[in-house]
């Protein structure tokens, strides 16, 4: 069984030792480095922190060739049966929920961007061994080897383990006898307990938002028998990351504060503990067995995250957490950002889905008119699927539940058409509508769905007329942020990065000052600066146009729809 021995030796020089003991058994040892680490669709190529590769056979160096800029091919000729050595290190810098970062305070480790895949072993065994400072902890989520240290079952278990590592307080919980263990990083040198002085509540809060996950997928306990909450609370950050076993959390002190952060924590907190169904076991089969050396495209993302991003908002309010308003304006908010994302009439659902990897993972200033999220359009067809299910008499959570039953707890994993068929099973016209809803770039009728629930969606117009930009005071001057396609800046050449100078001879300093008393379809004499050369134009103003949208009950709805409404606030089929 192959051993991989970590030593963070003196942490303040961020660098991890990696050594992997094996027997050589072949002539020649492939080794990868894994690009990117499931959950997150971006290749990041860890490769780039590795140094010092070495590979020790007996007491013997041995030849390494390059084959890739990950993969190397190593030389055993004669020497199978003898023990193997294969040593490197790593900076640990990157302070992300799939990176690695190792400091005087803590360790995290994302096991994707430390272990290399050692050819012929995927389906070993692997135990892990830590070294690390007398007054720190280690927080894994793999079960104890009798050797000492941890036991993965295979190098996918061992790959979907984070690592946390400091003199971390760890608080724990049982659920349906299930051991939960809850460990926070607060981004001190030693725990301050901040969160048992702000947040007393938490712990028994995180316990009845994992409890509602349950019901909602309508079992006893939790498909994994033994969590592991990780979060990295700091000044700033939000973001995720989900594991089989545990889940990895960053959020924001200031935001935890404020009683809708904290709502959206527990939003956060049901999004990434539903994943250990939804995507962990109830996997795509693009990723049933992950291929961490390449891009892989998933047609399903909408699924594992546009269903999970929409049921996540419930749950504070099934877990006795939070109040029908605050729903209405969480969901408002997200039908509002859908509905104000042009980019939505150019990619389809599917297409976000498939395109993960180099479109929302790498987002630009232009991103807006020409892409829309997974996460945002899959939460708005996820409630329209709910809604129309809601028409057949039954819901988004039994199909939840019955792919989880045919499919999810065997491990066996979904194409796009066993999704269409679930929902089909429930309601026949599904068969036709959800490929269309998948494929088209049109909206799904919103306002009649929201009727049925007594709902209505109102919009906001802005109080000035519309520019079709947006700008940010920046130390280096008043910047462009973002140019609309097809809108009055763009047709004034206007691009992002471009410095606003002058509106009709007068020095600009304030954003506010562009668009205040500017009457639609007048003209302005715009002067701005773009690679140091002053530049004039005119910038002729538009129309205002809708700033937001509020969901808002109908007072005019029928009894009928409010009792439809309670039901739905359950999540639960009438
Ligand atoms: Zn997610």
């Amino acid at each position: 069984m192959p051993t991989i021995r970590l030593d963070l030796g003196d942490p303040q020089q961020h660098l991890l030792a990696v050594t992997i003991e094996l027997e050589a058994r072949t002539p020649q040892l492939r080794l990868r480095l894994p690009a990117w680490t499931p959950g997150s669709y971006l290749i990041r190529d860890y490769v780039r922190h590795l140094e010092g590769l070495e590979v020790v056979c007996g007491d013997q160096p041995c030849s390494i060739w390059r084959l890739g800029t990950a993969s190397w091919q190593v030389d055993l000729a004669g020497r199978t049966g003898e023990p193997l050595q294969i040593r490197y290190q790593l900076l640990a810098t990157e302070l992300s929920v799939r990176t690695c970062h190792l400091d005087g305070d803590h360790g995290f480790f994302a096991l994707a961007a430390v272990v290399l895949e050692l050819e012929g072993e995927r389906w070993s065994p692997y135990r892990l061994e830590i070294r690390q400072p007398p007054d720190w902890q280690a927080f894994v989520p793999l079960p104890r080897c009798s050797e000492g240290g941890w036991l993965a079952r295979d190098y996918d278990q061992l790959l979907d383990t984070p690592l946390e590592l400091g003199p971390h307080r760890c608080d724990s919980f049982q659920l349906a006898g299930v051991p939960h263990r809850w460990v926070t990083w607060e981004g001190a040198d030693r725990t301050s307990d901040w969160l048992g002085r702000h947040c007393p509540t938490l712990l028994a809060d995180v316990q009845a938002t994992a409890q509602a996950c349950c019901s909602l997928l309508g079992v006893g306990a939790p498909a994994s028998a033994d969590y592991l909450f990780i979060l990295h609370l700091l000044d700033g950050g939000y973001g995720g990351l989900e594991h089989d076993d545990s889940c990895v959390l960053v959020y924001s002190r200031a935001s935890l504060l404020t009683a809708a952060g904290y709502r959206k924590f527990l939003q956060l907190v049901a999004h990434e503990y539903l994943h250990q169904w939804n995507v962990r076991r109830l996997r795509p089969a693009e990723l049933t067995p992950i291929d961490y050396h390449q891009s892989v495209v998933v047609p399903s993302l909408w699924f594992a995250e546009g269903i999970t991003s929409y049921v996540d908002q419930f749950l504070p309010l099934t877990a006795g957490l939070g109040t029908e308003t605050d729903l209405l304006d969480d969901l408002g908010q997200d039908l509002s950002r859908y509905l104000l994302t042009p980019g939505r009439q150019v990619q389809s659902l599917q297409a976000s889905s498939q395109e993960a990897w180099v479109k929302l993972y790498r987002a630009d200033a232009y991103a807006g008119d020409s892409q829309v999220s997974y996460y945002l359009k899959g939460a708005v067809i996820a409630l329209v699927l709910d809604l129309h299910l809601r028409r057949q008499g039954s819901a988004l959570a039994v199909v939840i539940r019955a792919l989880w039953h045919r499919l999810g707890r065997w491990g066996r994993g979904y194409q796009q058409n066993d999704l269409i068929a679930a929902f089909a099973a429930e309601a026949a016209d599904l068969e036709v509508l959800l490929p269309h809803w998948l494929q088209d770039h049109g909206d799904p009728d919103l306002a009649g769905y929201l009727a049925d629930v007594g709902l209505q969606l109102l919009p906001k117009s802005a109080q000035s007329s519309w520019l079709g930009l947006r700008v940010k005071a920046d130390p280096a001057g008043l910047l462009v942020q973002r140019v609309h396609r097809h809108g009055p800046a763009e047709a004034a050449g206007l691009a992002v990065g471009d410095e606003l100078l002058a509106l009709d001879g007068e020095r600009l300093r304030q954003g506010d000052a562009l668009t205040s008393a500017w009457a639609p379809g007048q003209s302005r004499e715009l002067l701005f600066c773009r690679r140091g050369r002053v530049r004039r134009s005119s910038l002729t103003a538009a129309a205002a146009a809708v700033e937001s949208w509020r969901l808002e009950p109908d007072p005019a709805a029928p009894a009928a729809a409010l009792e439809r409404r309670r039901q739905w606030l359950s999540l639960l089929p009438a």
